[in-house]
């Protein structure tokens, strides 16, 4: 029997409604309340732009995911000046499904989001869907602020328990968790630090690398002093008399504690430090070494979503690069943490966006560009960063998972930037050092402010922040999870879809497809990626049905929502 399926999200506002605001070009900002549009911005009703720029329109539809096909009702792209701060909805591709809210770019990104099946709010949504986020800390990074800002939301207070929020920037405690409702975000998952202390992380990606030894090579075999003390001081013995070591606190950041390890260095017992392999021998430019910063967004671990952002920064060390003995100690050599080496004479800061690969840190344009020039193939090296990147997070997934399964309702409330710290060899090998849970967003030129705020605009879209009335709107009870079947997936096809998946299934998929049309220019969709899952699959500890569904989803040419729509 034909199952009855229905989404949920009841969100709809008549045209004479977006007429209305637009005839009022002198609105207050939501936010500050002072004017927000450019002097002359909205010149065309909206009524009008239905139809038109057919050209655009076209275009958004080529570029649609995967086959090509259209599930978009009205692709409707907006031609008109963005009003300042205005809160922005983006209507969703499917039929029926929720609306989210759009991310405006603030000036420092000097781009624009295409407003591409968005439209702006009207006065009396401003004040139904009230945007709220809690950013927590008492120095919050400004590019956070600002995203925000601009997409109309107001910040409430740290300690405020009675106003509900949007989104919290900042870890949440058990409360905050336990509470969180289905239209609520929070920026990072419980358990993260299941990747982001140098410990965990090793724990988790030696048990792969002892699994599949080639496939998992990329990260440095690592000594945790607590408990290979002992295998450590005999490898030290045995090995070659120039072989180097760096040795790292767990649990600590910006290069400090680090010291480098050689045959002869005594090493104490220590459970707070691990001790690496050194790469002794990475890609150099100009002669310094550096390394990258990686930005890695996950919105969802069951199913696994990951994408990278195509941009980040490049930290050159101010020394140039030797491994005399006498070099040793000198951390402007060895270290290329942006911490250390601002300190150092030589650190030249970027004083201009549009000149990216100069001073000490550049961005991953300027990067591939010189890449480019010194005849090394930069997509190659960045399709081999992604692949490390992904098995990472393959290898996480199952502490991940377990550290969330008493909030398996929260699935689509949290999601993570993780900051990964890559160095490249002079083979061209990505080598995997760590990766950072609160990668630092701090802006010290304008460059990294473009950069970061951008990032933090780009996640925060593609998250995608549903509407929530929050005086009116029932808050449905999670989902219950059924008994499913992974055996029975290898048989869904379109034309039995309908009946063999439930209402659940359909959600996470058009979720995933959502998600992945909301990645911008600036995400690139690294799993589920309808080219490489497949590869990828075998890797996972545990098949899992999302994974697998959605794997069979692209198999069988993502045809499946359409009998749906
Ligand atoms: P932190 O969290 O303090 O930044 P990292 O692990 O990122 O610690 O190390 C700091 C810097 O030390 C890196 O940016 C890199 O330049 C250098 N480094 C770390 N591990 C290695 C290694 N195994 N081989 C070579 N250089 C390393």
């Amino acid at each position: 029997m034909r199952q009855k399926l229905q989404l949920k999200g009841d969100i709809s506002l008549s045209q004479s409604a977006i007429q209305r605001r637009n005839s009022n070009q002198r609105q207050k900002s939501p936010i500050q309340g002072r004017r927000l549009f450019q002097s002359h911005v909205i010149q065309t009703p909206l009524s009008q732009q239905y139809g038109q720029n057919q050209q655009q329109i076209q275009q958004s539809q080529q570029q649609q995911f995967i086959q090509g096909r259209s599930y978009s009702q009205s692709n409707v792209v907006f031609n008109e000046e963005v009003p300042q701060k205005w809160p922005i909805i983006q209507l969703p591709f499917f039929k029926n499904t929720e609306p989210t809210i759009f991310f405006q770019y603030p000036p420092v990104c000097e781009d624009k989001r295409p407003l591409v099946n968005a439209r702006p709010m009207t006065e009396e949504e401003i004040k139904k869907y009230s945007l709220t986020c809690k950013v927590l800390g008492s120095a919050p990074y400004k590019c956070v602020l600002t995203s925000f800002d601009w997409a109309g939301f107001k910040r409430i207070d740290e300690d405020d328990e009675d106003e509900e929020w949007n989104v919290q920037w900042g870890i949440g405690n058990k409360t905050t968790l336990r509470n969180m409702n289905r239209y609520q975000k929070i920026n990072h998952f419980p358990g993260c630090w299941n990747m982001g202390r140098k410990d965990l992380l090793w724990i988790n990606l030696s048990k792969f690398k002892r699994k599949y030894p080639k496939e998992y090579n990329f990260i440095p075999n690592t000594y945790l002093l607590q408990y290979d003390y002992d295998r450590f001081i005999m490898a030290q013995e045995s090995a070659q008399k120039d072989t180097l070591w760096i040795k790292k606190p767990c649990a600590d950041s910006r290069g400090r504690g680090i010291t480098m390890v050689s045959k002869k260095s005594k090493v104490k017992k220590d459970k707070n430090f691990l001790i690496m392999d050194y790469i002794y021998n990475p890609h150099l430019i100009n002669g310094f070494k550096y390394d990258l910063r990686v930005y890695v967004l996950i919105s969802c671990f069951d199913p696994l979503r990951v994408y990278m952002y195509k941009d980040g920064l490049v930290r050159f060390a101010t020394q140039k690069y030797s491994t005399n003995s006498k070099d040793l100690t000198k951390r402007y050599i060895h270290l290329t943490n942006f911490a250390v080496n601002k300190l150092s004479p030589n650190f030249v800061k970027n004083q201009n966006t549009q000149k990216d690969d100069e001073g000490s840190k550049w961005s991953h344009h300027a990067y591939r560009k010189k890449l480019d020039e010194l005849g090394i193939d930069s997509r190659e090296l960045f399709n081999r960063i992604k692949d490390v990147v992904l098995k990472t997070c393959i290898a996480t997934e199952p502490f991940m998972l377990d550290s969330n399964a008493k909030s398996q309702e929260h699935r689509n409330g949290y999601f993570e930037l993780y900051g990964f710290d890559v160095l490249i060899d002079e083979n061209l090998k990505p080598w995997v050092l760590e990766v950072n849970v609160s990668p630092s967003l701090n802006s010290s030129s304008p460059l990294d402010k473009k950069i970061k705020t951008s990032l933090i605009s780009d996640v925060l879209h593609l998250v995608g922040v549903p509407l929530w009335d929050k005086n009116n709107q029932k808050i449905s009870s999670p989902p219950k999870y059924n008994q499913r079947n992974i055996k029975e997936i290898p048989n869904i096809n379109t034309s039995n879809c309908l009946n063999k998946l439930s209402q659940n299934d359909f959600n996470m998929l058009i979720h995933t497809v959502e998600e992945v049309k909301r990645r911008g220019k600036n995400f690139s969709c690294v799993f589920p990626n309808p080219k490489t899952i497949h590869q990828y699959m075998d890797l996972f500890e545990f098949p899992r049905y999302n994974n697998k569904l959605i794997e069979r989803f692209y198999q069988d040419r993502c045809n499946w929502l359409s009998r749906f729509n």
